[in-house]
């Protein structure tokens, strides 16, 4: 592949996707704020850039992947930040999970300095990620996402293009939502039944054949029942994406009860945890030890 792609952020996602694009063959140059993490991927073919600006300037394709909202205007217009070093014609993907304003200024900003950006949040989790099947959720124009399509093929299986700037953050909050609240409400019917001195996994069972079947059952319910929560979704992301619902809800004259309630718990939690858990560690609030 005669590209170029850069990947700034290898945490949980960021890492197997930028492994992903090295192992389809394009040339790729990585940055991460702590740098010992790149090592891996150098010793596999990956130039590890000094900054992100130094980054962008070699790259036709910048992938973003940091935790938050002030993390990517961190790389973008941080010291050294990506923006000074996008080249004219380029493409900046956001694959972040972050607000659909900062998508919309962060695409002004690329198209002062002549270059492109699609908001490109993901879904598949770290499962997905290390198989490359991703499902990409786009905001931004379509021939953009044609240019692109080679270099999402790699990290992805399906794309949705869904809009313009925003669209795909948009989108993604709203999945999320209800990813939280599922498990939330996993974890409360849990306690219900616990609480009536049955087994939790009776209740698995049950769920499992009717109505209330969901995916998510098949990950978080193990976990919740064993009460083991190594990070795969961690639960400070979920908190933050909760957050930029409510904040997006909020501008737009949106109630979302349930949502904010929800938020409360994964709060609560948030606040009494102090390991990097995921997001099934909601189940934490009933449990009594
Ligand atoms: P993560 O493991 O916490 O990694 C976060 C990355 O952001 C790391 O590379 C970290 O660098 C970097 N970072 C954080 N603050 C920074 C700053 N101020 N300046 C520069 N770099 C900074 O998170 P993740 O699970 O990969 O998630 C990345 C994004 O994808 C998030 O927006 C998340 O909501 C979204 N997402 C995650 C999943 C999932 O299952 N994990 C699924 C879908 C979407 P260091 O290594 O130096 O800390």
């Amino acid at each position: 592949m005669d590209m170029s792609v850069g990947v700034v952020g290898l945490g949980l996602m960021g890492m197997p996707m930028a492994r992903n694009l090295l192992q389809a063959g394009f040339q790729l140059t990585v940055w991460n704020r702590t740098r010992t993490k790149a090592e891996a991927l150098t010793k596999q073919g990956a130039t590890q850039a000094g900054s992100p600006k130094e980054l962008a300037a070699k790259c036709d394709v910048v992938i973003t992947m940091v935790s938050d909202p002030p993390a990517l205007e961190e790389v973008l217009w941080g010291t050294r930040g990506v923006l000074e070093g996008l080249k004219k014609n380029a493409i900046l993907v956001d694959s972040s999970t972050v607000s659909p304003a900062l998508a919309r200024k962060v695409a002004a900003a690329c198209a002062e300095r002549s270059a492109d950006f699609l908001d490109a949040p993901v879904t598949g989790g770290t499962w997905g990620a290390e198989k490359g099947e991703l499902v990409f959720m786009v905001g931004g124009r379509k021939d953009v996402l044609e240019r692109v399509q080679p270099v999402l093929g790699a990290m992805g299986k399906k794309i949705f293009h869904l809009g313009g700037h925003g669209a795909g953050q948009t989108i993604k909050l709203a999945m999320n939502m209800i990813l939280a609240l599922q498990v939330d409400a996993l974890a409360e019917a849990l306690a219900l039944v616990q609480g009536a001195g049955l087994e939790g996994q009776k209740l698995i069972e049950v769920l499992q054949s009717s109505m209330a079947r969901a995916a998510v059952l098949d990950v978080k319910a193990p976990m919740i029942l064993e009460g083991k929560y190594a990070p795969s979704f961690p639960l400070r992301l979920m908190h933050k994406d909760l957050g930029l619902a409510l904040e997006l809800a909020n501008q737009l004259g949106v109630s979302l009860p349930a949502t904010a309630a929800a938020r409360e718990i994964y709060n609560a939690v948030k606040g009494a945890t102090r390991e990097d858990v995921d997001y099934a560690a909601v189940a934490k609030f009933w449990q009594k030890s």
